[in-house]
């Protein structure tokens, strides 16, 4: 069987070295952190991810870490709750959306791994360089410290994150989506009313858009967006009174008191798009290193999830030989492409969207008056908590079919 090196231990580097190794296939996974933890990870995870990890037999790690599972979306518009969406919870099927706490998630994945004789991993290891021969690429170079050193293989799988190293040096394109925003990332101790139940809430008005939920360690999770490169120009902010004034008037007073506790912002900066072309000759790309997602509706980790049932179903179908045909390796490779990208895609446009829709209707006070005045309506009818749900479907449960074969 062949031998793969993997960059990068986030969801997409992690899931991928899961199911390669435990399918007999050497893997050496490189991660440059020693540690899981960062100072910021994505928390979401939707149904299909939860689904994915079951069908890699990994319900158990999930059960075993910090989280909380979603009771509602609550949707307030000029400081009042316009329309509360119920989270599908207990029918059968019906997973509702997970907050997780990532690092534990990643930690316990790489633990199962460690069970299998086929796996290493390399924490602390940045790769710097590939390692090429004429065309053909056959690993990279990494630094731990003083120390560096190749690390050779059949096939080099770059999930190192939106900024890839990997991608730039197999001189692969980034094609970046038009509409772009960035997050500014808040904690605060959650008041005991808030963790009572588990609720998504986000907040509007003209010059105010964030959402906050209480997280899996008790405290608000506070992500206010901004314009692509406004957050320079916004210079420092009383947050808590910026939250206060856009928040329902029950919490509005929490966020003026406990404004000695709040921690933040911390800048994230998102960035989406997708590469042409996923894959060179013994180098392929997966998760955000191919398709670096936004962060709204949470599509990241589920998308990196379902990029590894992918990538295990097409290598595992090259079959038990000591070495990879380079031509059948290349066709998997071109498969594995063209089967992700269609759902990729289209994730990334109904995020695109949203985003776009709350540009457009916050734009003008021309516009963002008769809106809230339509929202205020539409909001009573109960219709429209399904009609949500319904035009979210593809976010929550995945747009294509992706299955773990065999
Ligand atoms: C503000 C924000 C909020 C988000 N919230 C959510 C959310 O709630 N839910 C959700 O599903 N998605 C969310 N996302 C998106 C999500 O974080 C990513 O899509 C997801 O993490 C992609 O996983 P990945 O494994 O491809 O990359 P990453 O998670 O970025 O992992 C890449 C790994 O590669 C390592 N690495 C990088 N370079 C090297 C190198 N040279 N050598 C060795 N290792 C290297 C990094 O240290 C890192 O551990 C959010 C994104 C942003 C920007």
């Amino acid at each position: 069987m062949g031998h793969v090196i993997i960059v990068g231990a986030g969801p997409a580097g992690v899931a991928t070295a899961f199911l390669l190794a435990q399918r007999g296939i050497q893997v050496s996974l490189l991660e440059q952190e020693t540690r899981f933890d960062r100072v910021f990870r994505g928390e979401g995870l939707m149904p299909s991810g939860v689904a994915a990890l079951e069908e890699m037999g990994l319900a158990d790690c999930l059960a075993g870490i910090p989280q909380r599972q979603l009771d509602a979306w609550d949707f307030c518009i000029e400081q009042k709750r316009r329309m509360r969406v119920v989270e599908p919870q207990g029918a059968p099927g019906q997973i509702p959306t997970h907050l997780i706490h990532q690092s534990a998630l990643l930690k316990a994945i790489v633990e199962r791994s460690q069970t299998f004789p086929s796996f290493q991993f390399y924490p602390g290891w940045q790769v710097q360089s590939l390692v090429s021969q004429g065309d053909r690429l056959q690993g990279v170079t990494a630094r731990c410290g003083n120390e560096t050193r190749d690390f050779t293989g059949d096939l080099v799988i770059a999930a190192d994150g939106r900024y890839s190293r990997l991608r730039k040096l197999a001189g692969l394109a980034l094609n970046q989506a038009a509409t772009q925003f960035d997050v500014l990332w808040f904690k605060l101790p959650a008041p005991a009313e808030l963790l009572c139940e588990t609720v998504f809430t986000v907040c509007l008005q003209r010059q105010r858009q964030f959402a906050f939920y209480p997280s899996w360690d008790g405290r608000l999770q506070i992500g206010w967006i901004v314009a692509k490169g406004q957050a320079k120009t916004m210079g420092d902010r009383d947050w808590a009174e910026e939250f206060a004034q856009a928040s329902p008037k029950s919490l509005a007073s929490y966020f003026r008191q406990q404004r000695h506790q709040l921690e933040g912002p911390i800048f994230l900066d998102v960035i989406v798009g997708q590469a042409p072309k996923w894959f060179t000759e013994g180098l392929l790309l997966i998760g955000d290193a191919a398709h670096p997602m936004a962060p709204n509706r949470a599509q990241g980790i589920n998308m990196a999830l379902r990029d590894a049932i992918v990538v295990c179903n097409q290598l595992m179908a090259l079959g038990r030989s000591s070495v990879w045909p380079r031509d059948r390796l290349q066709d998997a490779l071109q498969a594995i492409q063209t089967s992700r990208q269609p759902e990729i895609t289209a994730a990334q446009h109904l995020q695109l969207e949203e985003w776009q829709k709350i540009a457009f209707f916050t734009a003008s006070p021309l516009i963002y008056r008769p809106f809230v005045t339509l929202a205020t309506l539409l909001g009573r009818l109960g219709l429209v908590e399904q009609a949500w749900l319904w035009q979210q479907r593809g976010l929550r449960q995945g747009i294509t079919s992706v299955t773990l074969e065999g």
